[in-house]
Formats: C-alpha cells, structure tokens, sequence
C-alpha cells in the first residue's frame, strides 16, 4: 500500500496543551474539508518535502507515493538523532489514510513512538480503525460561523465519545474568528460536555490572518468566550498558533 505525503520534518509543537514538545511531523496530502482558514497546501504532491536538518531551510525532494517501508526510512533519517517526543500525524486529513496508517502505525510502534493525531475531528468510523494505536488525539470541533462550511456538529460527537470509550488522551480545539456566532459556540460546549464529559480539555485558538480571511478576533471576544465557555466547560484555555510567532514549520 503507498500513499501521498507533502512533508516530513522536526519542529517544536505550536498548537493546544503539548504546545513546545519537539514532534516529528508527518503532513499528508489530501483534505475532506475546506476551513477558510486553512493555511495548509492540501493537494496531491509529486513529491515530499523531507527537511533532515530540523530548522535548516533545505529540503530533499522524495518522489511519491510512499510505502509503509520507505516512509520507515525517511522517518528513521529525520529523527537520527532520537531527539523527538512523539510523532504527529497531520495533514491535510489523516484519516482519510486510514488504511495505510494500519499498515503504518504497528511499525512506528514497534519503534517505541507515541502517536499525536491532529485531525479534523469528524472521522468516527476511520478514527476507530486505527485508535488502538494513537496515545494523544488533538481533535478540532469546527464552527460553521467560522469555517464557512456546512455544520458537522453530529460527527464530531461521535468521534469525543469515541476516543472517550478507548480512554485516549483527548482535547478538542475550537479555532475562534471574529465571524464566531456566540451561539453555535455555545452549543459546540453543550456538545462536548456531553460526549466528552465537564473535564475534557478545550483549547479555543484565535485564528491566524490567512490568505482567505483577516477576520482575527479581538482580544475583547476571546476573553468574553473564554468566560462563557468556561461556565460549561472548566478547563478551558485560549492558546494561539506559536510556531507562527517563531517562523517555524
Ligand atoms: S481541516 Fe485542516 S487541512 Fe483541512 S481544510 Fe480545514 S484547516 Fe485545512
């Protein structure tokens, strides 16, 4: 089985509560979604991005797709030096890759990797075929009013109780803009206290300008929401992009 990567590279975590932890990205190609914010080139790619120096600026270009095995290696070059926590599967979706990410987790397993899935958070039946080997989901709950795209409030529902049967180390992210309707942030809360329980970690992540939207919330907003939400939802934290701030992948 092969599939479609645009990156692979060392850096510092920017996002959600593991926020600082050195992570091996693996960044796959292809998304279901279309966030407006979206800062991530989704399409397929000829070839993967492969920095060996963490920070260096150069690149190796790997054809692809990849196999399981070549994947291994180039995951094994970039991380010489065992210096990384945790690999963190993101993309793009992931999960779309379900399949492949079978034949692939046993064997970064087997290499004594924790696994950090950054995803979508909409994916239940593909998330449940591969969470036996996943130690920390990073999951979003997106918002219409922000994203500009359809409500998929019940997947994301499905996917909290999920990882919440499994006992996975859960948090939810809320990407948070200026256009965010108080109301459907509000039910999102409702929604994850009840799939996930009044403990589960909430991290409300201020959008970043893109290329698509300016619409930044003010810092007016983010401390208004965090109160709110926090009414729900105690452990509720505003943690912005902070890879950005350094220049970072
Ligand atoms: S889910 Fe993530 S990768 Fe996909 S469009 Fe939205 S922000 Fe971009």
């Amino acid at each position: 089985m092969k599939t479609y990567l645009s990156e692979i590279f060392s850096s510092v975590q920017g996002e959600g509560p593991y926020v600082g932890e050195r992570h091996l990205f693996v960044r796959f190609c292809g998304c279901h979604r279309d966030c407006i914010f979206c800062d991530t080139n989704t399409e397929r790619t000829e070839t993967v991005m492969v920095e060996k120096e963490a920070g260096s600026g150069v690149f190796e270009q790997v054809p692809n797709p990849l196999t399981v095995e070549q994947m291994m290696e180039l995951v094994r070059a970039v991380d010489a030096r065992k210096n990384n926590r945790r690999i963190s599967l993101t993309g793009g979706a992931p999960l779309l890759q379900a399949h492949y990410l079978r034949e692939l987790l046993p064997h970064l397993c087997g290499d004594d990797y924790s696994i950090y899935l950054e995803t979508a958070g909409d994916l239940p039946h593909q998330l449940k075929s591969i969470i036996e080997w996943i130690d920390i989901v990073a999951m979003d709950v997106k918002l219409s009013s922000v994203t500009h795209e359809k409500p998929t409030f019940p997947a994301h529902w499905q996917f909290l109780q999920t990882c919440r049967d499994w006992e996975v180390d859960v948090f939810v992210k809320m990407v948070l803009s200026a256009e965010t309707h108080e109301g459907e942030l509000m039910e999102a809360a409702q929604g994850i206290k009840k799939a996930g329980g009044e403990n589960t970690l909430v991290v409300l992540q201020p959008m970043t300008r893109a290329a698509r939207t300016d619409a930044v919330p003010s810092p007016l907003q983010l401390l208004r929401w965090q109160d709110k939400v926090a009414k729900l939802l105690p452990n509720v934290r505003v943690i912005p992009q902070t890879h950005k701030m350094m220049d970072m992948l």
